[in-house]
Parts: C-alpha cells; structure tokens; sequence
C-alpha cells in the first residue's frame, strides 16, 4: 500500500518565529514512528506561509497516515499553545490518495460515499479523497472501511451470475410421489388457504392449520421434549442495534418490514389525519408520514438475535451448559418481492427456532443428536424424500458475505435441508425446496453479544424449522388427501376439519 495525505494547518498567527520548533516536532513525531513499526521509511514534505503549515505525509508499505494529523494537532497544542499562544483554528487536507493491490480485477465501476474517485489499472486501485471536510471521515476507522469494501464490492462483481455453493452430504432413498401437483394453488382452490390484504400474506383455514399444527407437535413432542429445549417468547420486533450486532442490517436490508412508531399518542396530533379521513374517505398519506417517526427496528426477520440479546452482556455458570432454548413466538417477515410463491416463499411465515450455547464439543453432540431426530422424523414419520447439503453460512449470507466459513474441518458452517418437489419438475433438474436449516457459528454471535462463561469457551448455533415449508415438501409429496399419508403422520393430524363451503 502506498498513501499521500496533504494537509494544512492554519494558526492563529503568523509562526514564522516559531516554525523552526514546530519543524523539530515534526521530525520528532516521524522518527518515533518510523521505530514503531517495520516498513519503509516516512516521508514528511514540511512548508510553511505566514500563519499556515503545508504538511505532506507519504507512506509506503505502512498501514494508513491520517492517523497522524491528529496527533500533531495535539502535540503542537501541548508543546507549544501555551508557550507561545498558538491555536490551531484549522485543520484541511485538501489531497488524500490510497494507492492498493486488489485480489480481483473489477468489473464495473462504483462509487461510495465519502470518496471523491476510485480508479483502477488491473489489479491496482488508487482511491482518491478530495478536500476532506468532516474529520471523522479520518478520525474513525472510515478509511479503512472504505478499502475492505472497495475489496467486498469486486468481490461481489465476480460472484454474481454464480451458483451459490452448495454441497451433498447426505440424501435418503428415492421415494414414490403421489402426485405433481403445486399443493398451493391445490390448496387455494379448495379454500383451505385465501391471500390476504397485505402483500405476500396468506390467510389460513383450519384444514391447513390442522397440518401446520401437527408439523409444529411434532418439533415439540420429537425434538424438544426429549433434548431438554426450553421454550422461550421473545418480542416480534428486532430492534437495529440488535442488527447492527449480527451484521443483518448490512447483509439484507432490503428485504425487511420496517417498524414505524407515532411521533405523539397525543389525540390532538392526529386531528387533522382523522378529519380528512372522515371527510374525504381517503388515507391523508402525506399527512400520516409527517405523523410517523423513521423506523427504528424491524418486523422479526430471523429469530435468534433477539435470543442473543436476552443473553447479551451476561456471565453464565459454567454448568449450564449446553444451553438450549427455542421460540415459536415470533413470527418472521421478509420482503420476498417477485420471489413470493404459495406457502413456500410468503412475506410471512412461521418458523420454530432452535438456539445452542455451550463449547464445541458440546455443539458437536446437539447437532448430532438433532440430526439424528430430523432423520427420524423425516424419515419414519413424514416419509419424504429430502437430503442435506453443504452451504454458504446463513450468518454470512444475511449480512452480505460469501462463500464457506469452515471448508476444512466442516464444523462450522450451515446445512440446508432439501426436498424434492415433484410438481417443479424432474430431481434432476429442478430446485430442491429448503424447508429448514442447522448452523454452528463459531463464536461469531457470542463475542457480537458479549456473552460469557465463567471458564468455559463458547460457541453457538442454531437451526430454523420452517412449518410452512415443512408443509409444503411433505403436502407436494404425500398430496391433500390424508388416506394417501402415511399413518404415524396421520394419527398426529387427526381428522380434518370439515370442508367450509361457499356459496
Ligand atoms: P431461501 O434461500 O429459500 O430464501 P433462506 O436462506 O432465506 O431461504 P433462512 O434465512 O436460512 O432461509 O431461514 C431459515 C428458514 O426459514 C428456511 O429454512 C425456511 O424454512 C424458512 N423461510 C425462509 N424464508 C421463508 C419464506 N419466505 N417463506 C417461508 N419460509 C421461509
Ligand atoms: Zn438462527
Ligand atoms: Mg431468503
């Protein structure tokens, strides 16, 4: 890495008598940093004009200068604003160039905020910042965010366009299929299921419900009961500093349901609104946004933050571990967009969310003992034809990374779980449904949280049952008619209620 920094400190005086001091300072504060840190040496390019300070700073090999400027302001302050009155009243860098190797050629150019220009010959970026005018731009960690996401960006460029990764680890036999049907336009068309108002939404009749509920006793009775999960209610919303704690809201914002409050609950402040709602009939839009505060959180979009955040900041006995707790409380919302299909992929859904704390080895065993529960209810209850495979971390997927945490030991890292759904098309060819996954993080989520033992290391994981996808591989499967299901699943089901009729 190579960086010219210019900047100009204007004094409250003219410092020609001084200067020569100053000078002498300066030298000070570039041999001492040269000694701090290997690289090649420091260049100072000093000029001085009546009451301003032309300082040019070049570093090669070295990390970033604008440390510095800093410094010296403080330095020059303490040295010599008393001795001989000296105020700084302005610090400007009219020139700050980064110049930096790249892994990857770009594809198309970009721009980001706080940068004047980035230019690019190959793999060698120069990054250009002119007239810096807010000193925090140099004061906080921007700049070097601003490379690490010049990098991410490329990144990004030569990764769109390509399959996601995704590797088989386990798959069950072939199974019969009794039908090929979409079970959710079957199921519209029956009335078990209706769209509601709000986009993506889906309102539920009891027949469905009967199957959703029996999928839900099943993660209860089969799972949770018998690994000691205690369930816990967590709040529907997910506040952004919780998401700024997992990276979410750098990864996925644009498929959140932002949440809004009132300004006031004064009746007073919103007269005006329900007057011309009464006279007009008609939503005052404008008037209703100037009434609302910007969004603060989130309708859930994941349900282990706010798991998290229970846990956040506190110490933990060292026996408690393996933590394992579950919600089923909240109810998760994404703007699917135009990827919305059936039960499959809605705007909102419900899902069970299994969380784990305790060291790996404990992890190792949860996830054993929970894969080897899915299989057997996969397996011997549901009867489906699914797998399980390898893929990107959901943890670096929801705030905007790539590729495989872990490719060597394999530990941490997500499994997908995947049926096959025969009314898309051959197993082969078609897209195999996601109806739930299992992560381990690593300790990713427990330092993001600050949560410790009293000894022990952490770590933590989780796994996402998605009951509507559930529903969806099983009723894609097994079709709509109960004689057609397998028995152990039809006992938990019971019988359907009875059709409603419309006339
Ligand atoms: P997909 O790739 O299908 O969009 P995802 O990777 O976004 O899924 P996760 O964020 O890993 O899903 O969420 C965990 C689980 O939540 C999924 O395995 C699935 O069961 C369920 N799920 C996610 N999005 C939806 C949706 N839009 N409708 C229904 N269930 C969903
Ligand atoms: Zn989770
Ligand atoms: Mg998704």
């Amino acid at each position: 890495m190579k960086a010219k920094l210019k900047s100009v400190y204007t004094f409250n005086t003219d410092i020609s008598d001084y200067f020569k001091e100053i000078k002498g300072l300066l030298i000070d504060i570039k041999e001492k940093q040269e000694e701090k840190k290997e690289g090649k040496p420091i260049i100072f390019n000093i000029e001085q004009k009546g009451k301003k300070l032309h300082l040019e700073i070049i570093y090669v090999d070295r990390s970033y200068p604008h440390q510095l400027l800093f410094e010296i302001r403080n330095r020059i302050k303490t040295e010599f604003g008393k001795k001989y009155h000296l105020t700084i009243k302005e610090l400007e860098v009219p020139l700050y160039e980064i110049e930096f190797e790249l892994d990857k050629e770009p594809l198309a150019p970009f721009e980001l905020p706080f940068v004047d220009e980035i230019k690019y010959d190959d793999t060698r970026c120069l990054l250009l910042f002119r007239d810096v005018k807010e000193e925090r731009v140099l004061q906080k960690q921007y700049v070097n965010r601003i490379v690490k996401r010049i990098k991410e960006k490329i990144e990004l460029q030569h990764y769109i366009g390509k399959a996601e990764f995704s590797e088989i680890l386990w798959a069950s036999e072939k199974k019969d299929m009794i039908w090929n049907k979409d079970p959710s336009k079957e199921m519209f068309e029956n009335g078990w299921i209706a769209q509601a108002k709000t986009k993506g939404k889906w309102f539920f009749g009891p027949q469905f419900v009967k199957i959703l509920r029996a999928m839900e006793k099943l993660v209860l009775t089969e799972i949770a009961e018998p690994l000691k999960f205690n369930e816990v209610i967590e709040p529907h919303h997910e506040s952004f500093s919780t998401l700024l704690r997992t990276g979410h809201l750098e990864g996925v914002p644009m498929e959140y349901y932002y949440v809004c409050e009132p300004k006031t609950r004064t009746p007073e402040d919103w007269e005006d609104f329900i007057d011309y709602l009464k006279i007009t009939k008609e939503i005052p839009i404008e008037i209703l946004k100037e009434k609302i505060s910007p969004p603060n959180a989130i309708n859930c979009y994941v349900q282990c933050p706010n798991i998290y955040e229970f846990f956040s900041g506190k110490t933990i006995g060292d026996d408690q571990f393996p933590l394992l707790v579950f919600d089923k409380a909240a109810v998760s919302n994404r703007y699917e967009s135009g990827g919305r299909h059936g039960i499959e992929r809605m705007d909102e859904f419900h899902r069970i969310e299994l969380v784990y704390i305790g060291t790996k080895g404990q992890l190792i065993e949860v996830k054993d003992k929970l894969i080897e529960k899915y299989k057997l209810i996969f397996n011997e209850i549901l009867d489906l034809e699914w797998r399980m495979s390898w893929v990107t971390p959901f943890y670096l997927q929801h705030s905007g990374q790539l590729g495989l945490d872990d490719n060597i030991e394999r530990i941490k890292g997500t499994i997908d779980f995947e049926a096959y759904l025969p009314y898309r098309g051959s197993r082969e060819d078609s897209e195999w449904l996601e109806f739930q996954n299992l992560s381990i993080l690593g300790d990713k989520y427990i330092r993001a949280f600050n949560i410790k033992a009293q000894r022990l290391e952490l770590w933590s994981g989780c796994s996402g049952i998605g009951l509507e996808r559930w529903c969806a591989a099983f009723l894609s499967q097994k079709g709509l008619n109960p004689n057609d299901w397998p028995n152990k699943f039809r006992k938990i089901v019971g019988d359907l209620p009875k059709q409603i009729v419309f006339y």
